[in-house]
C-alpha cells in the first residue's frame, strides 16, 4: 500500500497538497504516513529515480532533522507507542523500526523490511490477521502502522544508563566591557530567578572568562554563604 504525505498550505492551496510546503511557509500537516517536515526535511522534494539522473541533478541528497520541532497548535500530537517489555517491533538484520511501509505475509507471520526487504517473522505479541486486501486488521489501531512519526516508550534495553538529573552550565563574559554594560549585573539577576524555578536535583556550572577562562568550584558551604 502506497502512503502519500499530505500537507496542507493555508495561505496558497484551501485544500490538501502532496507537494512537500516551503521551510518558512504557513502550513498544517496531517501525517498519513509520512513524517511531519518540521520533523524531517530532504534537500529536494522529488528524489531521482535513477544513478543518471541524481548526476545530472548535481543537487546533494541530504536531510535536516528535528526531531523535538514544535507543531501548529492545530497539528495532531505525535502518537506515544507502548508494546511493553519487549518494546518497538525491529527488524532482525538492519534493526529498522516497524513502519506503515513494511508489508506484512503469511497471513500476518511475517513481514518485510521495507529498508532491506529481509523476511522478520512476527513476534507472538505482536501478531494480528490480515484483511482481505492483505492489511492488517489493526493497521489504523497501532499508530506505528499508519503514522510517519511515532514516540515510543523505551524498555531498559535501550537504556545505556539511568537517566540523569538535568544540568546547565553557563559560560558568562565577565571582562571590564561586560561589566560596565551591565552584562553581568543582569545574568546574576537571571540566574537568582532561574535557581527558584529549577527543580532541586538540577545541577548548575559557571564557567566566567574574560583574557583567562575562570573555573568555579560551589561547595554545600558556598551555597549557605551566598543564599
Ligand atoms: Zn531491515
Amino acid at each position: 500500500m502506497r502512503h502519500i504525505a499530505r500537507y496542507k498550505t493555508d495561505v496558497a492551496h484551501p485544500d490538501y497538497s502532496t507537494t512537500v510546503p516551503h521551510a518558512c511557509g504557513d502550513y498544517r500537516v496531517q501525517d498519513v504516513g509520512s513524517a511531519n517536515p518540521r520533523f524531517i526535511r530532504l534537500t529536494m522534494g522529488t528524489l531521482p529515480s535513477n544513478k543518471e539522473a541524481r548526476n545530472r541533478a548535481a543537487i546533494p541528497v541530504a536531510a535536516i532533522f528535528q526531531p523535538m520541532a514544535s507543531l501548529r497548535p492545530d497539528e495532531d500530537v505525535v502518537p506515544l507507542v507502548d508494546l511493553g517489555e519487549h518494546g518497538p517491533v525491529r527488524c532482525t538484520r538492519c534493526h529498522g523500526y516497524m513502519n506503515p511501509f513494511c508489508r506484512f505475509v503469511e497471513n500476518g507471520s511475517q513481514w518485510l523490511c521495507n529498508l532491506c526487504n529481509h523476511s522478520n517473522e512476527t513476534r507472538e505479541d505482536y501478531f494480528n490477521h490480515l484483511d482481505m486486501r492483505g492489511i492488517r486488521v489493526d493497521k489504523l489501531e497501532r499508530p506505528e502502522l499508519c503514522k510517519g512519526t511515532v514516540e515510543y516508550v523505551a524498555t531498559p534495553t535501550y537504556i545505556a544508563r539511568p537517566p540523569q538529573h538535568p544540568a546547565f552550565l553557563f559560560v558568562v563574559d565577565v571582562s571590564q566591557k561586560a561589566r560596565k554594560g551591565g552584562l553581568l549585573r543582569q545574568f546574576i539577576q537571571t540566574m537568582q530567578q532561574v535557581v527558584g524555578v529549577v527543580p532541586p536535583e538540577t545541577r548548575l556550572g559557571v564557567i566566567t572568562y574574560d583574557a583567562q577562562v575562570h573555573f568555579h568550584v560551589l561547595t554545600k558551604e558556598d551555597q549557605q554563604l551566598h543564599r
